[in-house]
């Protein structure tokens, strides 16, 4: 979800500033000891840089999560090997555009939400840590360096690695038998079983079309507790968007074409730190739904930048809803309740889906409709995980 107040008025928000100020005054005495005891003790991993990302200080818990000693890495760049952040595709974040902690520093914000990327070791063992960043203003509001807390995650990413696994294993052992059902449906329907009177043929064709319902909702609900069980390990990497929405698109092209619809796609190339599965599995949730509630016309999909966020437009010319409707749609299990969507196959869970892959992406959706007319949903998400930046006054980026 956006932040939409100025980093001013976050702080504001954040303190009894007047009492903190007081408070600052006669516990620091004018010096920073007690600050630094403070940020020593604290039992997440803490880093302060100067401008150029050298570490200036460097708590005992990073010592813990890193293995590396303060002595170890004081004055060192922290893009050097140290921490070497990097994607889950193994991508170096500290060598890009996209290290957190240099954006942070750059736009003058603090992320807004931390970030699940990987980190290593001083043995070299790969960590999962969760990283907050910030940077550090002087009283002219100059950036004067960045601080980084981070945790180790590892053990509850494998945690959640193990739901997920469990959760596979689930819908393999539920899948299986529906497959097997369908197929000695299908084949009873073409006799290979001896021939088959009328009735018979009717019952069977109901059997399947339930089947098949039951398969989707299966499908469906695995989905919704899958994404649940895993919904911290959203695997970021740097991606574009362009092949993801060709790939949908693609993908969805000969169901446009039985249906008489046009569908089109305009996508520049657009890089994120995002997870390419999830964002595709939205996508195509989106266009899904456009060509199953459009009978005539047109689904297009629309990419862009706008103002430090990637925007992606699905609009279709289909059925529409009311106003009351689309208040509901992102909820578990809401269908429009009208003699047309009912006729359409469908379990209500799609677009909670969309909704949480986009919230986990610091993104947001919305989406306008007028019934009878057509609907348009549109994702944006963060072009860097930093999306209070463009609350900055004056918008301008690096
Ligand atoms: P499902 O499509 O499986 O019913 P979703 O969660 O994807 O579930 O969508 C929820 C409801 O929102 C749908 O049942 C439908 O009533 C409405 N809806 C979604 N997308 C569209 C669209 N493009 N046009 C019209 N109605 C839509």
């Amino acid at each position: 979800m956006r932040i939409s107040a100025t980093p001013e008025r976050c702080f504001e928000k954040t303190m009894a500033k007047e009492k903190l100020e007081r408070i600052l005054r006669h516990s620091f005495m004018g010096n920073a000891k007690n600050l630094i005891n403070i940020l020593l003790s604290i039992n997440d991993g803490v880093y302060l840089t100067d401008r150029e990302r050298r570490i200036v200080f460097w708590n005992r818990a990073a010592e813990v999560i890193t293995g590396y000693s303060a002595d170890e890495v004081m004055h060192h760049f922290c893009s050097e090997d140290i921490l070497s952040h990097t994607d889950h595709e193994g991508n170096s974040l500290c060598q890009s555009g996209l290290c957190p902690l240099n954006q942070s520093m750059l736009w003058g914000v603090p992320g807004t939400k931390p970030l699940a990327i990987l980190a290593r070791h001083r043995d070299g063992s790969q960590l999962a840590v969760e990283v907050s960043v910030a940077p550090l203003v002087d009283d002219k509001g100059d950036v004067i360096g960045g601080v980084e807390v981070f945790r180790d995650v590892t053990e509850k990413r494998e945690l959640e690695e193990a739901k997920a696994r469990f959760l596979s294993g689930v819908t393999h052992e539920l899948r299986t038998p529906i497959t097997v059902i369908t197929g000695y449906l299908e084949m009873m329907m073409e006799g290979d079983a001896g021939e088959i009177s009328e009735d018979q043929e009717s019952f069977l064709t109901d059997c399947l079309a339930e089947v098949q319902r039951l398969e989707k909702l299966i499908n469906d609900l695995l989905d919704l507790a899958r994404f649940e069980a895993t919904e911290f390990s959203v695997r970021f990497q740097i991606m574009n968007l362009a092949p993801i929405l060709e790939r949908v698109v693609k993908g969805y092209a000969a169901e446009a074409e039985k249906k008489g619809l046009e569908l089109e796609l305009h996508a520049p190339p657009i890089d994120i730190l995002g997870d390419p599965d999830r964002l595709q599995q939205a996508f195509a949730n989106l266009v899904a739904n456009a060509i199953k509630y459009t009978s005539a016309g047109k689904v297009s999909v629309d990419a862009g930048v706008d103002d430090g966020w990637a925007v992606v437009g699905v609009r279709d010319t289909g059925m529409g809803m009311d106003e009351g409707e689309l208040q509901r749609i992102f909820e578990p299990f809401y269908r429009v309740d009208d003699e047309s969507t009912r006729s359409l196959e469908g379990s209500g869970i799609g677009l909670s889906i969309v909704r949480r892959i986009v919230e986990s992406h610091s993104g947001e959706i919305e989406a306008e409709s007028r019934r009878g007319e057509g609907s348009v949903f549109t994702i944006r998400l963060p072009l860097t995980p930093l999306d209070t930046m463009r609350s900055l006054e004056g918008g301008e980026g690096p």
